[in-house]
């Protein structure tokens, strides 16, 4: 089975969160809200009109969704230490769930996205393992200076549903949750978009039809050397659906403009061309390998 990707951050961001520390923010913090009756909904509504100064987060995950509450890459008073200065992304999970569905589909989504806000802040995937990476609160507690936290969250909430430390660490650097059969279908990492790749970004983005073709294609230099193209006009539902989540004009064609936003989306050279051998598409092909775009 194909892992389902994660569902879209919908952004309730709270204005005026203020930037604790300064950059590199190289830490994400792992939580769990402590309230065994809040919806993600609630504490989305909580973080609208609280006192920042008692603390904040950037991201609630439950009841199947993300909610972004503050933004990223600008540090949180959220560890209670020095380490609020470090936090690319404070990430909490909610403590409501009432059966072992909810809860797991809220868990995997917990670890996709503490592993989507490590690869964006350039960080490896590691938890409690140093000065970087995926810091549960507990570990901050005990490790960072001058920690005025007693907090061991998320530990005793997942325990409750069996998920320890040890496999709770295993289910973030691995990527796979639970019975290891729902890691997301492996393609090459060859930096060529092919048939195989389409398939896998149609697969990703729930497009129809999954073919392995991209069709449609206005010929340019820009998409030239996309070996899943069909030329003609009228574009692709499935480069319609990357257009969308960058953004863009909805055309359905590979043009300079969609080369270059992705060639920025993946930090690779934006000349808008891609390449026989493209570095923007090794990125991509990478990223589908975690089951993200
Ligand atoms: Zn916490």
């Amino acid at each position: 089975m194909i892992n389902m990707a994660l569902p879209k951050t919908e952004k309730q961001i709270r204005k005026g969160t203020p930037q604790v520390g300064n950059p590199p923010f190289k830490q994400i913090h792992a939580h769990s809200t402590g309230n065994p009756d809040s919806t993600a909904q609630n504490e989305a509504d909580f973080m609208q009109t609280k006192d920042l100064t008692t603390g904040f987060y950037t991201h609630v995950v439950g009841n199947g969704r993300v909610i972004q509450v503050a933004p990223v890459n600008q540090g949180c008073w959220d560890v209670g230490g020095d380490w609020n200065s470090d936090g690319y992304a404070s990430i909490e999970l909610i403590e409501s769930h009432k059966t072992r569905a909810e809860f797991e589909k809220d868990y995997k989504n917990y670890i996709d996205l503490l592993r989507k806000a490590a690869k964006n802040a350039g960080v490896a995937i590691k938890v409690d393992s140093g000065e970087t990476g995926i810091l549960s609160h507990n570990y901050c507690s005990l490790n960072q200076p001058n920690s005025k936290s007693d907090h061991v969250d998320p530990y005793p909430y997942l325990a409750k549903w069996g998920i320890s430390q040890a496999q709770f660490k295993k289910d973030v650097e691995s990527g796979q949750v639970g019975n290891g059969n729902n890691q997301p279908r492996q393609i090459a990492v060859d930096g060529q978009w092919g048939s195989d790749c389409t398939k896998r970004l149609q697969e990703y983005f729930g497009t129809k039809p999954i073919d392995g073709v991209i069709s449609g294609q206005i010929k340019t230099r820009a998409n030239e050397n996309v070996y899943a193209a069909e030329w003609g006009t009228g574009g692709s539902n499935v480069v319609r659906a990357i257009q969308k989540q960058l953004g863009l004009a909805q055309d359905g064609n590979i043009g300079p403009g969609t080369v270059k936003a992705m060639q920025k989306h993946y930090g690779t050279t934006q000349d808008g061309i891609i390449s026989p051998i493209s570095d923007m598409v090794k990125e991509m092909q990478k990223a589908l390998n975690n089951d993200q775009f």
